[in-house]
């Protein structure tokens, strides 16, 4: 056993490591020290953790740790970028599932021993189980909508919101009687149980479209609101800070998110997104959208003065960031400036676009991260290219009160002089619903996957400025 006042100096230390690892996290620039930070915080809590608590087999870990760590290991090296969001949902099923076992297990112990638990013990039990239990499910359940094992789509029924009330109020009575009842009762814990787990499937098939990552990023709080109780359940005060870390930046980041979209945290957990797509939907009928031959599209390209790049989802399918960057090189070869306007929800997770362009070292001051400011040079820019984006420039957002995203800032790749748009067909995005970008006046399609059509680019600028034109 370690001395106390030397665990909780370590577990200090681990604390500040967390916290330090965060702040720094906020920039692409030091993210890479924050997560070497907050990783080496994590290393020296189990370290410490492991030999001062009196561990019952040390095997028993050994194992986890080579099973689990060998299935974490392998499915982060087998995950495609674009699947990120999924593996997210899992792990914080997982973080759920780990409170619920252990704030139950710590209930089973007080009841095989007879142990009368104390009122604050008793809450945290209940909140670990209960928080838990429904980070579990409801993160499966999203996991499933990503992967499309299942709809997408909102599943909604009559007397829903009734019928979670119900749930809910059933929850919330069940725990105060087991708190209010001296000694550790079973059936009104296995009740709570079950009655959790179904209240985390209700709470996530309402939702669906493009509120997903906002469900992601609150179910990963509630994972760390539940590790916070275990903490409590356990006495564990670098579980308590880490989870309150956990659950305080899943709130911020689902906060910006919404903000992102010019949605409430309401809206998104009980407004059905993407219910009202077809309704809402711009007919395209009768509109044409006009295409553009790769060589003009480079002439104008070798010749621009301000290029703005806007990156979306199939920038990522498409694994298209070096091309970009190579793009954009020749273009500053030619005195152009060229700049990255990224949308917080552009891709399919938060800093999506960031970690791609990162990876072909673009560099950081070239990226716009604020929609304000990628706007109020838009219409300096004399070409827009947008990089297998769609849902993000779409103005429907401003223009059609009807639109599932009216209100949500998007990036105006329609006020620059004109747009390139590079995707493979005129299907939609993630919102499902249709652009009318493509069929502005100053809009032009590149159709083709994303790569192949830059690299035809790169190699159509570089006879350009070969032959001299
Ligand atoms: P979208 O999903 O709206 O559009 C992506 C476009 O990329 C598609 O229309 C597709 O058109 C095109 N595309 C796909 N593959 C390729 C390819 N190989 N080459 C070229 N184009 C390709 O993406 P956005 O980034 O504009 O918007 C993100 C959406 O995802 C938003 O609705 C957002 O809310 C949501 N979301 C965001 C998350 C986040 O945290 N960032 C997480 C989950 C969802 P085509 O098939 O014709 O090629």
């Amino acid at each position: 056993m370690i001395p106390e006042p030397l665990v909780a100096i370590v577990y200090l230390i681990s604390a500040a490591l967390f916290i330090l690892g965060l702040k720094r996290l906020s920039s692409p620039a030091s993210a890479r020290v924050g997560n070497i930070l907050s990783g080496s915080g994590m290393l020296l809590a189990i370290l410490v953790t492991l030999f001062d608590r009196a561990i019952v087999s040390y095997g028993v870990i050994a194992a986890g740790i080579i099973v689990g760590g060998g299935i974490g290991l392998w499915m982060a090296r087998a995950v495609q970028m674009t699947s990120m969001p999924q593996m997210i949902a899992l792990l914080n099923g997982f973080g759920g599932a780990a409170s619920l076992t252990v704030g139950g297990a710590e209930l089973l112990r007080a009841e095989v021993v007879g142990e009368v638990l104390a009122v604050g013990a008793s809450t945290t039990i209940q909140l670990a189980v209960v928080i838990g239990a429904v980070t579990f499910t409801g993160s499966l359940v999203a996991f499933a909508k990503l992967q499309e094992l299942m709809t997408g789509r909102p599943i909604l029924f009559p007397g829903q919101k009734v019928f979670n009330g119900a749930l809910f109020a059933a929850i919330i009575a069940l725990a105060l009687y087991q708190v209010a009842s001296p000694e550790p009762l079973l059936w009104p814990f296995y009740a709570v149980v079950i009655l959790s787990l179904l209240i985390g499937v209700m709470l996530v098939i309402p939702i669906g479209g493009a509120d997903m990552p906002v469900v992601i990023s609150l179910l990963n709080s509630y994972s760390g609101l539940a590790a916070a109780m275990t903490g409590f359940v356990i006495g564990n005060h670098v579980l308590i800070i880490a989870g309150a870390l956990v659950g305080s930046s899943g709130l911020i980041l689902s906060q910006i998110m919404c903000r992102a979209m010019n949605r409430s945290l309401t809206n998104v957990l009980f407004g059905a997104f993407g219910t009202a797509a077809s309704v809402a939907a711009r007919s395209s009928e009768g509109l044409t959208a006009k295409q553009l031959s790769a060589e003009d599209a480079s002439i104008q390209l070798a010749y621009a003065r301000l290029v703005v790049v806007i990156p979306g989802y199939g920038l990522a399918v498409a694994q298209a960031q070096h091309q970009v960057r190579e793009l954009a090189e020749l273009i500053e070869k030619q005195g152009g400036e060229v700049r990255y306007a990224i949308h917080p929800v552009a891709g399919r997770m938060p800093g999506h676009m960031n970690v791609l362009l990162s990876e072909a070292n673009i560099p950081y001051d070239k990226l716009i991260t604020d929609v304000d400011e990628a706007n109020s040079i838009l219409p300096r820019a004399d070409i827009a290219i947008v990089v297998g984006a769609n849902d993000i420039v779409n103005p429907a957002a401003l223009e059609d009160p009807g639109s599932p995203i009216y209100g949500m800032p998007i990036i105006r790749a329609d006020t620059a002089q004109r747009a390139i748009v590079m995707k493979r067909s005129m299907a939609s995005g993630f919102a499902g619903i249709e652009n009318d970008l493509f069929y502005r006046d100053n809009t032009y399609m590149l159709f083709g996957d994303a790569k192949q059509t830059l690299n035809g680019l790169v190699t159509e600028i570089k006879q350009e400025i070969g032959a001299g034109v």
